[in-house]
Formats: C-alpha cells, sequence, structure tokens
C-alpha cells in the first residue's frame, strides 16, 4: 500500500490545499517523504456532511454488518504487513517490536468490540408491559434501547500511533455504537495515519456500507479540530491527549449552538502507594520494578508512575538508592516529537528550581536526537502540599518520591491528588488495614486501582476502566479502553405505546435477534 499524502473523504483520496508538511523521523532528526496536503474547512466540512448523511444508514444496518466491518478492519491492518511497522517505527522511534505488541492490540480491540456488538446486550432493551388494569391509573407500554449518538470526531494520540489513533479505541468503540468517524490524523504519524486510513475505507467498501462512515483528514495548526469538533453534523468527541487540547476542543463543544459530549483522555500522575510491609520486605524489586515501569517506551504512557509515596526510614533510603542506581543505567532515548522532547525538558528544568526538591538521579546521556533523560526527583510531603506544580504531568521518564512522615501525612497527599487514571498499592498482609484506610480515597481519586503491579499495561477488556476524574479526563463516568467505552456513544430512547409493526427489531415481542433483555425487571432472552 503507497502512502500518497492524500486526505480520505468518504470513499475518495482527497490532497489538501491548504498548505503541506512531511513528516519528521524522531530518531532520525529528519524529515521524511511524501509531503501530506493539509485540508482547510471545505475539506473537514465534506468529511462531516458525508458522516451526517451516513449515519442512518449505517445505524439500520445488521448488527452483523457493523461486526463484520471491524472485523474486516482488522484483516485489512494486518494485511498491510511490515509496511506498517517500518512507518510506525519511523514516525514515531519506538522499536519495532513495541509496535507489533500495538497492532496486535489495535485488532484485538476491533475483534473484541465485533464480538460485543453481535451479543447486542450493549443496546440495553427494556420492555415494561402495559398495566391496562392498574388503578387508579393504567400504564402504557413502555420499551427502551440505546441509539448511536451520531458522527463522532476523533483525535488521534501520539504516543500510541496504532491502539489510540486511526483504527484506535474510540473509533473501534464509535464504530461498534454505529456511530460514523471523522478522525484528524495526529501530525506525528500521517504516514502511518493514511495507511490504517485506507485499510478502513477499504473494509468499508468490503462490506457494503455507505463512503460517510469514515474519513480522515490532515489539518495544519488548530484550524483543522476546530472546524471539526465545531461541525453541525458532528455529536461527540473522543481525544487523547494534552490537558491544554482537551480542554479547548471540550471549550468548542460546549459553546457551540447544539453542545455536545467530548471524552477527553487527558494528564495523570498515577501515584504508586508503597506500603510499610512491602517495602521492607521486597525493597530493592520494588525499586528495580518501578524505574522499568517508569522509563519503557521512553515514560510516553499516559498511566506513567510519576509520584511514589511511602513513609519516611531507612526502608524508603534504601528503595530510594536502588532505584537511583537502577535509573542511572538508563539511557536518554528519542522522543515521539520534537516538541515533547522539549516540553519534557522545559518541565524537568522547571521541576529542578523547585523549592525543596533534589535531584536524586539522571540516567546516561546519549546521542539520540529529540531525546529524555529520565530523572528522578525526592520532596517531602510537606513541600508537595505547599506546591500544586508538583502535581503536574510531566510527559516522560520522571518521578517524584515523596517522603511521608506519618500515615495521616500519606493520606493528605492522597486527598490532595489531582483526579488519575490509576493508583497503586504495593501491600503485603500487614499493610491490609493501612491499605482499607486509603481506599475510599483512592476510589474518589482514580479510574483504576491495582495492587502489587505496575500501571503501564492497560488491559483491553471488559472490566478495565481507563478513565478518572478531571484531569485524568473530561467525563469521569466512562473509560477510552475496554468494552465500556461503547456506552459514550449511546443515548437511550424509550417507546411509549409504539404500535407493533412500527417497533426496532431489538423490541418486538418475540425476540428476532435473540438479545438478552430486561423484561418488566428480570433479564431474559425471550
Ligand atoms: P496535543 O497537543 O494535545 O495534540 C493532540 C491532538 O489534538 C492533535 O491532533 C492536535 O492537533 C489536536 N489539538 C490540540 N490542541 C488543539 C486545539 N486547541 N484546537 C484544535 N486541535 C487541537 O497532544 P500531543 O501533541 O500528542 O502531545 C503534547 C502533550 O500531550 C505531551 O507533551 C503530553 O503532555 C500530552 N499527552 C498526553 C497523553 C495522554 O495519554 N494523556 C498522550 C499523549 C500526549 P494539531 O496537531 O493540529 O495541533
Amino acid at each position: 500500500m503507497q502512502i500518497t499524502g492524500a486526505m480520505l473523504i468518504g470513499a475518495q483520496a482527497v490532497r489538501g490545499a491548504a498548505g503541506e508538511m512531511r513528516a519528521f523521523a524522531p530518531a532520525l532528526g529528519e524529515e521524511i517523504e511524501p509531503a501530506f496536503g493539509l485540508g482547510g474547512k471545505a475539506e473537514v466540512a465534506r468529511a462531516c456532511e458525508l458522516a451526517g448523511q451516513a449515519f442512518d444508514a449505517f445505524r439500520a444496518a445488521p448488527f452483523e454488518t457493523r461486526a463484520r466491518l471491524l472485523e474486516a478492519i482488522a484483516e485489512r491492518i494486518v494485511g498491510i504487513g511490515d509496511a506498517l511497522i517500518e512507518r510506525a517505527h519511523l514516525e514515531s522511534a519506538l522499536p519495532k517490536a513495541r509496535l507489533e505488541g500495538e497492532r496486535g492490540r489495535t485488532v484485538g480491540q476491533l475483534r473484541l468490540f465485533a464480538t460485543l456488538v453481535r451479543d447486542g446486550r450493549w443496546c440495553g432493551a427494556v420492555l415494561d408491559s402495559a398495566l391496562p388494569e392498574r388503578k387508579p391509573l393504567p400504564r402504557s407500554d413502555l420499551r427502551a434501547q440505546r441509539i448511536p449518538l451520531g458522527p463522532v470526531a476523533v483525535f488521534g494520540a501520539s504516543n500510541f500511533p496504532l491502539a489510540f489513533s486511526v483504527a484506535g479505541g474510540d473509533t473501534a468503540s464509535a464504530l461498534a455504537a454505529g456511530c460514523p468517524v471523522v478522525v484528524k490524523a495526529h501530525l506525528a504519524h500521517p504516514g502511518t495515519s493514511e495507511l490504517v486510513g485506507r485499510a478502513i475505507q477499504q473494509a468499508v467498501a468490503d462490506v457494503g456500507l455507505p463512503e460517510g462512515v469514515f474519513s480522515l483528514v490532515f489539518g495544519g495548526g488548530n484550524e483543522a479540530g476546530e472546524t471539526l469538533v465545531a461541525h453541525p453534523a458532528i455529536k461527540a468527541v473522543g481525544f487523547t491527549g494534552s490537558r491544554r487540547g482537551g480542554l479547548a476542543l471540550a471549550n468548542i463543544a460546549a459553546n457551540r449552538l447544539e453542545p455536545i459530549p467530548v471524552y477527553a483522555e487527558m494528564s495523570s500522575v498515577n501515584p504508586m502507594f508503597v506500603l510499610p510491609a512491602a517495602l521492607a520486605a521486597r525493597t530493592e524489586a520494588l525499586a528495580q520494578g518501578f524505574v522499568d515501569s517508569l522509563t519503557l517506551g521512553v515514560g510516553q504512557f499516559c498511566t506513567n508512575p510519576g509520584l511514589v509515596l511511602a513513609i519516611d526510614g531507612p526502608d524508603l533510603d534504601r528503595f530510594v538508592k536502588t532505584a537511583s542506581a537502577a535509573l542511572a543505567q538508563k539511557p536518554s532515548q528519542s522522543m515521539l516529537t520534537a516538541g515533547i522532547a522539549s516540553a519534557y525538558e522545559e518541565g524537568v528544568a522547571a521541576r529542578e528550581k523547585l523549592a525543596g526538591v533534589e535531584v536524586l538521579a539522571e540516567g546516561a546521556k546519549t546521542e539520540a536526537h529529540c531525546d529524555a533523560l529520565p530523572v528522578l526527583f525526592k520532596t517531602s510531603a510537606a513541600q508537595f502540599l505547599a506546591q500544586h506544580a508538583l502535581s503536574d504531568e510531566i510527559f516522560g521518564p520522571t518521578s517524584v518520591v515523596i517522603a511521608c512522615r506519618d500515615e495521616a501525612e500519606l493520606a493528605r497527599v492522597a486527598e490532595q491528588l489531582e483526579g488519575q487514571l490509576t493508583a497503586t498499592l504495593h501491600i503485603d498482609r500487614d499493610d491490609y488495614a493501612m491499605a482499607a484506610r486509603l481506599l475510599p480515597i483512592l476510589e474518589r481519586k482514580a479510574g483504576r486501582i491495582l495492587a502489587n503491579g505496575f500501571p503501564t499495561g492497560v488491559e483491553v477488556s471488559y472490566a478495565m476502566v481507563h478513565g478518572g476524574p478531571f484531569p485524568a479526563t473530561s467525563d469521569s463516568r466512562t473509560t477510552s479502553v475496554g468494552a465500556m467505552a461503547i456506552e459514550r456513544f449511546l443515548r437511550p430512547v424509550c417507546y411509549q405505546d409504539l404500535p407493533a409493526e412500527l417497533l426496532p427489531a431489538t423490541l418486538q415481542n418475540d425476540n428476532p435477534l435473540q438479545l438478552w433483555r430486561l423484561r418488566d425487571g428480570e433479564l431474559v432472552r425471550g
């Protein structure tokens, strides 16, 4: 498959005329071919109009067709072969083995949503029988199901060029819900985006769905994204990126004539609580595991462990010593983009200047382009509580160890934390009582609570939650990873006394789709 530098508007390849850009290979420090034509307002509007036109036909298509679309996308992505991994590697500087794993996750995610669509429980069919004899008033026949919201704008993330990008979790869950998708490609990996976009475009044709089910646009500056979110055909937004970007888009969405939901995953420092018995029993292993997790993928994970909290004393001193020695061995490596590398450098430099913050260790500087040098900081709980800047995410391989005087101070720090994607507890049996006291705080703060693990791995499954209170996301009621992600793009509709001939198949008496339904309060398949 060729990379041509064109946008994909419905079934067409359209070369944008609002300027040009080339992808940048961060590890080489140079631009790579070909040139991409950037789209302007007109092309973005065209993609949105096509999505609006496709909506009713797409949502009316059998669930089986929707499931086959998701599977066809997965097959087409696998069919691109090594060219996809090569291009993603060039554009992101991520290792090929990591990208192969990410491709596996991406197609697995699409297949999970295909299974979910066929199962049909997502549509939440509910039937309340009429009670014509009820006194003093009869009850109507009431039936409800969930229907898709409408076309969804998706902003691909820079740090997962496959799993959180053009065919990532937002796109997969929106298509599974029956929503057409317009993706605004991340310009950190435009070639990867085009390859995957073409796979989706072909899959839409393979299963005979209307062309507007999928479009991919490129834009320079913020104009394309702003136009996309403001377009009246768009009914929801999925975003992964910076807090500033997510808030800017949420602001546009809220100020439209018809405001729409924005599901933005933005910023998290993922605190790790190492409780006393675990710290004493497994000091060295915990320190090594933490540094490995912190520096994995050059720290470019939204679930990177950016804070370590423990009670001060000799065990924490040993932890710090081992972690510092391990971190000093970690080389500086190329980041995803030159911009992300300079934001990291600035963030670390600003943190070094904060009062009461000590640099414990730095990694080994290499000659890599656009690189990030791992840095480990230490401070006291009192300093952390006094300086809000210590709560801010620095995207990359850096973390702060916070020494707390006692359990009460540990709990105060936990209380002051902003919303998080994850919170981790390292605990042995003797820590359970303290953990039980911390849990109610952590439940209020985080979308996922882990015990004795590291937060950087995110499973795609039915129970996964990759969300959390602000600023982790703009809407804590949802997740952007896992089966529950589909719920973001659905809304309930109730049908009161609708004639049988007009009811959707999901709600007909004889249950032609054999769905699990809540019938007069009981979950049945009949
Ligand atoms: P970003 O700057 O937020 O950009 C993400 C996407 O949103 C891009 O497609 C960008 O389009 C668009 N966008 C951003 N601001 C916009 C605005 N005001 N109006 C319209 N569109 C806008 O994120 P990034 O480039 O991936 O990385 C920058 C920083 O984001 C990192 O340093 C890190 O702090 C954070 N980040 C967080 C996560 C996470 O998982 N939470 C992941 C990746 C990055 P344009 O290219 O047109 O600007």
